[in-house]
């Protein structure tokens, strides 16, 4: 059968600890030798309105000024990124919130030990990178200013992983 592959964009800033750490760099290149597809990118300077609209979940929180303060304490970097899955492969590159309890391997837990200042933000589902994207780049997600040959990009393949394997013959210890 035909299996469908959902071609997503998502979008990643690297906030304020990032780049002030000097970790742009290092976001980027991981994500581009992953195989993601970069299509767009700006720095900005982001203030209150903004940041009470996208993290309207925490408006509420006791913590919500800290987080206010952090995140207009140097600019950011926007980025919208396209490949297969794009949305769950950007976050699971991430890990999880809490920079001392992300995995090695990750972004977060390999650059930080906070809860707080940790490095990237990502949308956490393809609904949040539409709205996000919108957000940041503004109506046409992405359409101006973006790379559009496919030219010098190693093509991304349907992945056939999910075939039902043909029955293997197994001697009597394997089990
Ligand atoms: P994520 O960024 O992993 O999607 P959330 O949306 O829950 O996580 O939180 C947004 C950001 O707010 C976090 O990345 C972090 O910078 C900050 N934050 C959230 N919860 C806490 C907390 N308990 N203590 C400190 N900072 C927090």
């Amino acid at each position: 059968g035909v299996i469908l592959m959902a071609m997503e964009k998502t979008y990643l800033m690297v906030k304020p600890d990032g780049v002030q750490r000097g970790l742009v760099g290092k976001v980027i290149t991981r994500l581009e030798e992953k195989g993601l597809k970069l299509v767009a990118m700006k720095m900005a300077q982001l203030g209150p309105e903004v940041l009470k609209e996208h993290y309207s979940h925490l408006a509420s929180k006791p913590f919500y000024p800290i987080i206010e303060e952090s995140m207009m304490a140097a600019p950011v970097i926007l980025t919208c990124w396209e490949g297969i899955d794009a949305v769950e492969v950007v976050r699971e590159m991430a890990g999880t919130t809490n920079g001392r309890k992300a995995m090695p391997g990750t972004l977060r837990g390999d650059f930080c030990v906070s809860h707080q200042e940790n490095i990237v933000h990502t949308s956490d589902s393809l609904e949040t990178a539409e709205k996000e994207l919108k957000r940041f780049f503004g109506p046409a997600p992405a359409r101006k200013c973006t790379r559009r040959s496919g030219r010098f990009f190693p093509r991304q393949k349907a992945d056939f992983s999910l075939r039902i394997p043909s029955p293997v013959k197994r001697s009597p210890e394997m089990k």
